[in-house]
């Protein structure tokens, strides 16, 4: 009896004046049948099936398995499964004159014209769909402004989503979710956030001692040729640090130097770190006057582990002493 359900949650559309015009026709045909009248009339009433809506005369046809195949066969026009209609829809017997009782095709047609019984369907299906990970910041001032580590890496999730369709003689009216499920939780993402403000990339002019060791080498005249900075000697990998703020702009090996920073201070001097066992940074990034940026080693010309430092103010290397003391 799946004829009879009704649909409250949405709106019946009528034709209200063909409705009207129906019930006319309607209340004809049951006066006819119910109240006494000429033996003339009473001998064209025959017995019949006819289909309402809500109480409301929509069509008879000649039996209730023809009124059936009718509202059958409106119903499979729609596209989605659950066909019910936008009322309650009721068959009964009744008695009515015989040129108001209609074939199935004309009772069919009859539905198709008139748009005063609606056909609500459901179309059903699951959707898959991505749970964003959520992120968590904590702040760090041993870190720069900007920089961020991340501590935990954030996975997305996935959840399955039932949705159940509405369509009304076959245009959508709405779409619900019935049901969710989890199917992977997302995994949450930690960073560690930078505070700490960006030095700037220009030196402040004043040096500082740029390692620890023992003062091997002067600036000048050595061997006949010019020694370009001064050696500082000690063990491997001691701490080298940047002697100003300034900007990277060398760091790599190079001929008779080894591996070698080039610290641009931008105040017209640089800044050569040479024979580097390690190198903490690279081109572009800007240091801070102390920061650790390499290692001491004993790569290129060398004799022996030790630094080569050697400052230079608008491209002439001058005596590092002038600026730091070891
Ligand atoms: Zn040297």
């Amino acid at each position: 009896m799946r004829f009879l359900k009704k649909i409250d949650e949405l709106n019946v559309t009528k034709n209200r004046h063909f409705m009207h015009i129906m019930v006319f026709v309607l209340c004809c045909a049951l006066c006819a049948a119910m109240l006494p009248l000429a033996p003339s009339t009473q001998a064209a009433e025959e017995p019949c099936t006819a289909v309402f809506k809500n109480g409301e005369f929509l069509f008879a046809v000649s039996t209730q398995q023809a009124a059936k195949n009718v509202l059958d066969r409106y119903c499979g026009d729609f596209l989605g499964t659950d066909p019910q209609f936008d009322g309650q829809v009721t068959i009964e017997d009744v008695q009515a004159k015989k040129h108001m009782i209609l074939s199935e095709d004309e009772a069919y047609a009859l539905l198709k014209d008139g748009d005063f019984l609606s056909v609500i369907t459901v179309a059903y299906k699951t959707v898959e769909e991505t749970v964003a990970y959520t992120e968590e910041e904590l702040r760090d001032d041993t870190l720069y402004a900007g920089d961020r580590v991340i501590l935990c890496e954030g996975r997305n999730g996935l959840q399955s989503k039932e949705v159940h369709t509405f369509y009304k003689n076959g245009i959508l009216q709405e779409s619900r979710v019935q049901a969710m499920e989890l199917v992977k939780p997302a995994v949450h993402q930690v960073v560690r956030v930078g505070t700490k403000p960006r030095p700037s990339d220009i030196g402040t002019g004043e040096m500082a001692t740029p390692c620890a060791g023992r003062f091997e080498s002067p600036f000048g005249a050595r061997w006949g040729r010019q020694h370009k900075g001064v050696d500082i000697s000690n063990a491997t990998d001691t701490p080298i640090y940047a002697a100003d703020n300034g900007r990277v702009i060398y760091a790599g090996f190079m001929s008779g130097f080894g591996q070698l920073i080039q610290v641009d201070h931008n105040n017209g001097l640089v800044t050569y770190y040479a024979h580097l066992n390690t190198m903490h940074v690279s081109v572009g990034d800007v240091v801070e006057k102390g920061q650790h940026i390499g290692g001491m080693g004993a790569t290129g010309n060398v004799t022996g582990t030790h630094l080569h430092f050697e400052v230079r103010q608008n491209g002439v290397a001058v005596d590092p002493l002038s600026y730091v003391g070891f």
